[in-house]
């Protein structure tokens, strides 16, 4: 097989084009091209009327090396690499061991679990949330009725964080292994959709989500993996000091405790007191940097028309998205963040009195608003003196979120021509809002520090000259985003992806500071379920 990358056509070329194109680039007979397949699709659409397609495509040949050897200076033209997946072991642990536990099942948890059972183990994972069907039925009940379930919510329960959520699944983490790829092809025997293996940035959508997470589920538990949901684990169990420090188990909020030497920590960046409770064990764990801000609506046609011109609708592109950034003049990044073209506002705190936004869609991308965070980046200098300000940082923010809304789980929300000249909002202009339960208009600056407002106001109207038309006075800002990333790294050895202090223990995914979205959680689930199976094997 060889790959030949970069090979482009017009947006809207026939089929056959692609197989001209091949036959054409390789100089060879038609009839010697046996077969091909896409591997990626992405766009060029920097000219909007002459967007062009952007082809890695995989090609079956007559005589390969003969081909390779002719074209062998066209640096686009390689032998197809192997990107499959090879276990790195698929040895049993000897009997008697205790099994590995793996807490919280987001998409890192998941993959540990998956990857572990396929090895052979026999994972138990621990997760304090429903089974995802019964968390949709609390997370909509949130969202319509303002009833938070602490414990089964946006971020809490079977499938993390993202279940709700546009599905994006693209990162830009470094893959040489190709982890990636075995993330997709899992999805895909799941039940996402073929497309998500070649389009450049993949995306499921909330419902396919939902039945793959069952799925997989299901394939962890045939492979002699246990799940237990509602299951909180409230206490690690370590024995020795300084570097002799190992776990040797967790306790449950039902007093239970189960043994393990082998603890996969992939909680997400929501799990507060579990953080609270890891810190106080000793796990070292520091501060680290993230981003606020506020959740940004335009309609979905501005933003079609802005990035593709008279080719916006076309079926091939879908609901366009975008990517901004700007350095504001008060030091300050604020950048675009989880942008969800066609999508909706969701509320996705965890906790009582606190509002958080965050976006979602479906995978049709057919809602009437385009939304994305647009933040500001933060380091520990803004929340100094100890490793977990960050959260206390978060709270405050959210907790001031939550009056600014009317102290009933609407969002505070401001257009956003009046947030930039710093007048509160009274009445909704051209764009409905998309939020659950509802948006109550006030003024937004008092939920952000100062220098994120400044920074914002500077940044909105800079957004202009890279799209145009997001500078509009009736965009509506929804607050706040706090949940961007998590506000701690419980930091691990490079090598054996154990805490730095505290043998057996794994910190793993977005709340241990080692991913940031649903595909670098789960490449990094990858990572960790071999780094135990290693150290289980001895
Ligand atoms: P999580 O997904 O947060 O999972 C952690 C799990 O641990 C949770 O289920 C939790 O209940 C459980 N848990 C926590 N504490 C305990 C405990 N003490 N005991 C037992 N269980 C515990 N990313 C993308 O890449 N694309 C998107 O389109 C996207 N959209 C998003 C939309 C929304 C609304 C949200 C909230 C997030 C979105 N994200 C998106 C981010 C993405 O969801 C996260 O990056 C990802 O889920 C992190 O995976 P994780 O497994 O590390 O943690």
């Amino acid at each position: 097989m060889l790959r030949i990358n970069e090979l482009k056509l017009p947006l809207n070329h026939p089929d056959h084009a692609l197989r001209d194109a091949i036959v054409g680039r390789l100089g060879i007979e038609s009839g010697d091209l046996i077969d091909f397949t896409v591997f990626k699709r992405s766009y060029d659409a920097r000219k909007k009327t002459a967007i062009v397609l952007i082809y890695a495509l995989d090609v079956e040949v007559r005589d390969e090396a003969a081909v390779l050897a002719r074209l062998a200076r066209d640096p686009h033209i390689v032998p197809a690499p192997d990107t499959g997946y090879k276990f790195v072991t698929k040895a049993l642990p000897a009997p008697g061991t205790p099994r590995p536990v793996v807490v919280g099942m987001g998409p890192c948890g998941l993959f540990v679990a998956l990857i572990l059972a396929q090895m052979g183990f026999k994972p138990l994972v621990l997760e304090r949330g429903k089974i995802v069907r019964e968390r949709t039925v609390d997370t909509f009940g949130f969202w319509r009725k303002r009833k938070l379930n602490t414990e089964s919510n946006v971020q809490f329960g079977e499938g993390g964080a993202g279940t709700f959520s546009d599905g994006k699944l693209y990162s830009q983490v470094k893959d040489p292994k190709h982890y990636g790829r075995k993330v997709l092809n899992e999805f895909v025997k799941s039940g996402a959709p073929e497309e998500i293996l070649y389009v450049s940035k993949p995306h499921i959508g909330t419902f396919r989500l939902v039945k793959m997470v069952e799925q997989m589920r299901a394939e962890i538990l045939a492979l002699g993996g246990e799940i237990r949901f509602q299951t909180r684990v409230e206490d690690v169990l370590i024995e020795g000091e300084g570097s002799a420090r190992q776990v040797v188990g967790v306790r449950l909020h039902t007093g239970e405790t189960i043994p393990t030497r082998h603890l996969v920590m992939a909680v997400g960046h929501s799990a507060r007191d579990t953080f609270e409770m890891l810190y106080e064990r000793g796990v070292y764990v520091e501060a680290k940097p993230f981003s606020i801000g506020f959740r940004v609506e335009h309609p979905q046609s501005l933003i079609d028309v802005c990035r593709f011109g008279p080719n916006a609708g076309n079926k091939i592109l879908g609901a366009a998205d975008y990517k901004i950034v700007h350095h504001a003049s008060n030091g300050r990044s604020v950048y675009s963040f989880c942008m969800c073209p066609g999508g909706t506002v969701v509320a996705a705190s965890s906790e009582e009195g606190r509002v958080v936004t965050n976006g979602m869609s479906q995978y049709s991308r057919a809602e009437r608003n385009a939304n994305s965070a647009i933040v500001v980046g933060i380091t520990p200098s803004d929340y100094p003196g100890h490793p977990l300000a960050g959260i206390a940082f978060q709270r405050e923010l959210e907790s001031r979120a939550f009056v600014l809304g009317g102290s009933n789980y609407d969002a505070p929300g401001q257009l956003m021509g009046d947030f930039v000249r710093g007048v509160p909002s009274t009445e909704f202009g051209s764009v409905t809002p998309s939020f659950k339960p509802a948006v109550h208009l006030t003024d937004l600056a008092p939920a952000l520090p100062d220098y994120a407002t400044v920074a914002l106001r500077e940044a909105f109207v800079a957004f202009d000259k890279q799209i145009k038309g997001y500078y509009k006075e009736d965009a509506v800002l929804t607050g706040v985003e706090t949940r961007t990333s998590s506000p701690i790294r419980i930091k691990r050895h490079d090598d054996n992806l154990q805490s730095l202090n505290t043998a057996g223990l794994y910190p793993a995914g977005e709340g241990a500071g080692y991913a940031g979205g649903i595909m670098s959680a789960a490449i990094d689930g990858i990572r960790v379920a071999e780094a135990v199976a290693l150290a289980m094997v001895g």
